[in-house]
């Protein structure tokens, strides 16, 4: 398939355009690309450094500050300072509820499986357009370091995201101004930063061993001619660095028999033990003893008592690499090659576990902070057809969706993935009683249907009705070697189901293809504020729907007064849908919700409270 390159000023194709590789972190982020040795590298921003801590900070005036600037202000000014965004990525309240604890600025109940958003202020921020201002960031850094326009990049994602945090990884991208090339899974990054993989006759089995801050991921893969696959992952997204710091202060205050309420006074003086602490661990990674004081505190610590500090905490993380080695029906003697990613797998006690556990040493000659991104810029460099040697597979050059609610294209297969491939989603109707549901098969880059290629258009007739939000309508897309998708829609609950075959390929042009992806970078910030708003819209519909029929059904459990002020709210809420203002719209939804909240725990109605939830389509 053609390697296109778009000069965004002109228009016209170009061949030497940098691609960028982008390690998009949890607690950092990075950005690479090849240098004029072929080698890669990561790009440093002069007097920036090569880390861009993930953390965005809203001032005032709501500009956002990224990276250095911004993690000043997770001591000072908590609530507008945003950390950890990735963990929010895609997912819904629903997903994160139990962790809210953890992140010191506020979260949107909105009790529904809509993805999660973050108020600060007075607005409302989605994770995506908060990755897109750390994307920014990087981009800015890459354009200022290298002193070019960088506007395509790879973005990595953990082996274990999901559709929706893919497609939402995507989005920050696009939002940031970015053309994502492709998203690629961390460890084939961190694989490829070491070479494997690289040879086309290699056949391998990787364990990639990924310990960072806050996080931890096992992935076994397997290479074959080229092609990288998961073939398990485990881990625990909260369990890493951090909690060998926290094993340390714990260590510290009973050593130094600290009061436990005066510790809890002086947050300033935990601050001080937790950063001395992680000070300790990094110098016993190359030294056997700490010894330095806080004020009268002794901060003394030898290799070996660390080394038991930790032990429970690395025994947990070969438990998942057993886990995932099961999954995978693989033995440990059964890997060829370990790799190690992550700031903490610095740790030798961390790296001998893991060579005693897999029985062969791992690769740490990388820096376990830049592997993934450096793997990312490798991935770039094949993209852009810059490697003679290595074979690139068949892709498909726009990606596959259909349309969903207020005519949104929802992307099921994206552009660039290797084929043959397969791909799907679960919907729900929007309306109770809903029998028929009308799919649309739409191909392009854009984020409303109506600018992209309509291909194909089938109706899935004789669902039962049922309440809104209670059918499950699976979607799958499978696009064969041949170039032919086989789009096929089932209801899970009655089994009803409808199939077509369509050739995607068919009178598309390369011409066509380069324009609408030139449209498509082009319109990339009005698409997707334009998607927000619909989306917002959409919500701010259905939660009208739900309301309303709440207070029909069950008025008799609330009192008049609660009637009437519910139906101020509606009111609010409706005004601000007529009025179009995202903004608006989140926040008398949320408004809404906060009020109707306790009514829904009253009266506790199952089938209402699953109306509220599920991605609908028009029908
Ligand atoms: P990451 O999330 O991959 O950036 O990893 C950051 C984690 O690595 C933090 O917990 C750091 O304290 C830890 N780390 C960084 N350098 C070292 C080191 N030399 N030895 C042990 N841990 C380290």
């Amino acid at each position: 398939m053609a390697k296109i390159s778009i000069n965004l000023a002109t228009g016209s194709l170009q061949q030497e355009e940098i691609i960028v590789g982008i390690d998009l972190g949890t607690t950092n982020s990075l950005v690479a690309f090849i240098n004029p040795d072929k080698k890669p590298q990561v790009i440093n921003d002069t007097g920036k450094g090569l880390l861009v801590p993930s953390v965005v900070y809203f001032n005032a005036k709501g500009d956002a500050l990224v990276g250095n600037e911004a993690k000043e202000f997770l001591i000072t000014d908590p609530a507008n300072t945003i950390f950890s965004v990735k963990r929010l990525l895609g997912r819904s309240y629903k997903d994160v509820a139990g962790h809210q604890d953890t992140f010191s600025y506020k979260i949107i109940d909105d009790e529904n499986d809509s993805l999660v958003k973050i108020k600060v202020g007075d607005k409302f921020y989605t994770p995506i357009e908060l990755s897109a201002e750390i994307l920014k960031e990087l981009k800015a850094r890459a354009e200022h370091a290298l002193k070019t326009p960088v506007n395509r990049a790879v973005i990595t994602v953990p082996a274990y995201f999901n559709d929706s945090q893919r497609q939402a990884t995507r989005d920050a991208g696009k939002l940031a101004g970015l053309d994502v090339l492709r998203i690629v899974n961390e460890p084939t990054a961190a694989s490829l930063a070491y070479g494997l993989g690289l040879d086309p006759n290699q056949q391998k089995t990787i364990a990639v061993y990924d310990l960072g801050g806050g996080t931890f991921d096992v992935s076994i893969l397997s290479i074959q001619n080229g092609i990288f696959e998961v073939l398990s992952t485990n881990g625990n997204t909260f369990l890493g660095g951090d909690d060998f710091d926290r094993s340390i202060v714990h260590y510290w205050i009973e050593k130094n028999k600290l009061d436990a309420a005066v510790l809890a006074q002086d947050s300033g003086l935990m601050q001080s033990l937790r950063l001395k602490a992680e000070e300790a661990k990094k110098a016993l990674s190359s030294q056997n003893l700490f010894n330095e004081q806080i004020g009268d505190i002794w901060c003394t610590l030898d290799k070996q008592t660390f080394e038991q500090l930790i032990a429970p905490k690395v025994a947990e993380t070969l438990n998942s690499c057993k886990q995932a080695l099961t999954d995978s029906k693989l033995t440990a003697a059964e890997i060829d090659e370990v790799v190690l990613v992550g700031g903490s797998t610095r740790t030798p006690y961390v790296k001998a576990q893991v060579a005693e556990f897999f029985g062969r040493y791992p690769h740490d000659q990388i820096n376990p902070d830049e592997v993934v991104a450096l793997g990312a810029a490798i991935q770039a460099d094949i993209l852009a057809g810059n490697r003679s040697d290595i074979l690139l597979l068949d892709v498909t050059p726009l990606s596959l969706g259909i349309e969903t609610m207020g005519g949104l294209m929802d992307v099921i297969i994206p552009r660039n993935a290797k084929v043959p491939t397969k791909a799907g989603r679960q919907y729900t109707t929007s309306i109770d009683g809903q029998v028929n549901m009308k799919i649309s098969v739409f191909q392009g880059e854009r984020d409303l249907v109506q600018e992209n290629r309509k291909l194909a258009e089938f109706d899935l007739k004789g669902i039962p009705a049922m309440p809104a939000g209670l059918p499950k309508v699976d979607i799958n897309f499978m696009l064969n070697a041949d170039g032919i998708l086989t789009v096929q829609a089932i209801e899970l609950r009655s089994g009803v189901k409808q199939e077509i075959d369509i050739t995607p390929s068919y009178g598309l042009t390369d011409d066509t293809v380069e324009k609408m992806l030139i449209d498509s970078i082009t319109h990339a910030k009005s698409d997707v504020e334009q998607r927000m708003l619909i989306e917002a819209r959409s919500e701010g519909e259905q939660l009208v729907y739900t309301a309303e029929r709440f207070i029909e059904k069950h008025g008799s459990f609330l009192t008049a007064a609660e009637i009437a002020d519910t139906g101020t709210h509606i009111k609010a809420l409706k005004a601000a849908l007529a009025k179009a203002e995202k903004d608006e719209i989140l926040k008398k939804a949320d408004e809404l919700n906060e009020f109707t909240r306790p009514f829904a725990e009253r009266v506790m109605d199952v089938a209402v409270s699953s109306a509220m939830k599920g991605k609908s389509i028009d029908k």
